[in-house]
C-alpha cells in the first residue's frame, strides 16, 4: 500500500474542496470497501478525507409521506429503523441481507451505494481488467464469469453491481441528493435515462454519472402507498457474509385478485441495480397468477444475453421472481 494522507475537513465545503482539487484524493466514510480494495492495491488514493462526522446521520419522513435517509447513516441502523421496517421492509430486509453485523455497523449509506464490483479480476492487480485498467481487455468472458451479468453488459465488461441495498432503493425509485464543485442537485438511484449508474460499453471504468468532488448526502424515497406489502429475497452460496448470486425486490399492489401496481428490481444479474421494467409493464392490470407472474420474468429476461456459465441465473430469476411475487399476491406459499 502507499502512504497516504488523513484529512477530517471541518465541514462539507471543505471535503469537497479537498478531492476536487487533488486527483489522488477520495471520500472515506466506513472504509469497508476502500481500505480493502487499498489493501489489495486495486485503489491507490495519496489522500484518505475523512467524510463520517460531515455526513447527516438521521433517517426522517418527508411531508410527502416518504423517507429521507442520510448518507452517513449506517447500514445497521437503517435496517433497524421502525420507519423502514414498517413501511419500506424491502429496504430493511436487502441491507440485513448484506455483509455481517460488525461490517454493517461501520458502512454507510453513501460508501454501500458506490462501493466497487466483487470480479475475481477487477480486485486482482496481477490480471487485466478493462474497468481497472482501461484497455487492458476483460477475462472474465472466456474465464470466471458465473457470478457476473446477464443483462447490460458489453463486449467489454460484464460485472455485475454487488450492492444490496441499491436494488431496494432502485425498485423503490429512491433519489440520491448530492453536494459537489457544481452545487446541490438530485439523481435518481435508477431511471430510464440520467440515474447514478452507468452501463459499460466502452467505458466500464466510468460506473457512475458523479464526477470528481461529488458527495453523497441523502437518499430519499418518495411515497409508495403499497411500500408495506414489499419484499426482499437473496440467492447465496451460503447464508451469510456471501453476495448474491441473484436478488430480487419487489412491491405488488393487488386488488380483488388483479395487479394495480408492482415494482421489481433485480440483483447481481447487471452492472447496474437492475429496474425490471418491462415485467413491471406485463404485470400492470393482469391476474395476480402465478402464469402472468412468470410471463412477467420472461418479458425482462428476453433481453438476457448470458454466458455459458451463468445461463442458470434465468432460471433461477424466473423462479424466485414468481415465488416472491405469489407471497405478496398473497397465495400463503
Ligand atoms: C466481507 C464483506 C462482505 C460484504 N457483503 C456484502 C453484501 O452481501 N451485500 C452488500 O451490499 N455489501 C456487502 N459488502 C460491502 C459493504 O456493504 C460495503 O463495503 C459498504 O457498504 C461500503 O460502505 P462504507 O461506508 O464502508 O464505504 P467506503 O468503503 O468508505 O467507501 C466506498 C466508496 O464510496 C465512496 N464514498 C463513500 N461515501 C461517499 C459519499 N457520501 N459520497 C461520495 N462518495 C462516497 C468512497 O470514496 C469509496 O470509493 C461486504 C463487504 C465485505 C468486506
Ligand atoms: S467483467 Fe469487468 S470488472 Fe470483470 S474483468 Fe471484465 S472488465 Fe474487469
Amino acid at each position: 500500500m502507499r502512504p497516504f494522507g488523513y484529512l477530517t475537513p471541518p465541514d462539507r465545503a471543505g471535503a469537497i474542496a479537498a478531492v476536487t482539487g487533488r486527483p489522488g484524493a477520495t471520500f472515506l466514510a466506513g472504509g469497508t470497501n476502500l481500505v480493502d480494495l487499498m489493501k489489495l492495491g486495486v485503489a491507490d488514493p495519496d489522500l484518505l478525507v475523512d467524510v463520517t462526522g460531515l455526513l447527516p446521520d438521521r433517517i426522517e419522513p418527508t411531508a410527502a409521506g416518504g423517507l429521507r435517509i442520510g448518507a452517513g447513516v449506517r447500514n445497521s441502523d437503517l435496517a433497524a429503523d421502525p420507519g423502514v421496517r414498517a413501511g419500506f421492509p424491502v429496504l430493511a430486509r436487502a441491507v440485513l441481507t448484506g455483509a455481517s453485523g460488525q461490517l454493517r455497523n461501520m458502512a454507510t449509506v453513501g460508501g454501500n451505494l458506490l462501493q466497487r464490483t466483487r470480479c475475481l479480476y477487477f480486485q486482482d492487480v496481477t490480471k487485466p481488467c478493462n474497468k481497472r485498467v482501461p484497455g487492458s481487455g476483460c477475462p472474465a468472458r472466456a474465464g470466471d464469469h458465473r457470478n457476473l451479468a446477464i443483462l447490460g453488459g458489453s463486449p467489454h465488461c460484464v460485472a455485475t453491481h454487488p450492492s444490496d441495498m441499491a436494488v431496494a432503493l432502485a425498485a423503490l425509485d429512491a433519489v440520491v441528493h448530492v453536494e459537489g464543485p457544481a452545487g446541490p442537485r438530485a439523481v435518481p438511484v435508477t431511471g430510464p435515462v440520467g440515474g447514478l449508474y452507468r452501463l459499460p460499453g466502452d467505458r466500464p471504468d466510468r460506473e457512475t454519472t458523479l464526477e470528481r468532488g461529488d458527495l453523497i448526502t441523502a437518499v430519499e424515497i418518495p411515497p409508495l402507498a403499497y411500500a408495506g406489502n414489499s419484499a426482499y429475497r437473496k440467492v447465496r452460496d451460503r447464508t451469510s457474509y456471501a453476495f448474491a448470486v441473484v436478488s430480487v425486490a419487489a412491491a405488488l399492489d393487488v386488488a380483488d385478485g388483479v395487479v394495480r401496481d408492482a415494482r421489481l428490481a433485480i440483483g447481481a444479474v447487471a452492472p447496474v441495480p437492475w429496474r425490471a421494467r418491462a415485467a413491471e409493464r406485463v404485470l400492470a392490470g393482469r391476474p395476480a397468477t402465478a402464469e402472468w407472474f412468470g410471463r412477467a420474468a420472461d418479458a425482462e429476461l428476453a433481453k438476457a444475453s448470458p454466458l455459458p456459465d451463468n445461463a442458470f441465473k434465468l432460471t433461477l430469476v424466473r423462479n424466485v421472481v414468481v415465488q416472491m411475487l405469489g407471497e405478496l399476491a398473497g397465495d400463503g406459499s
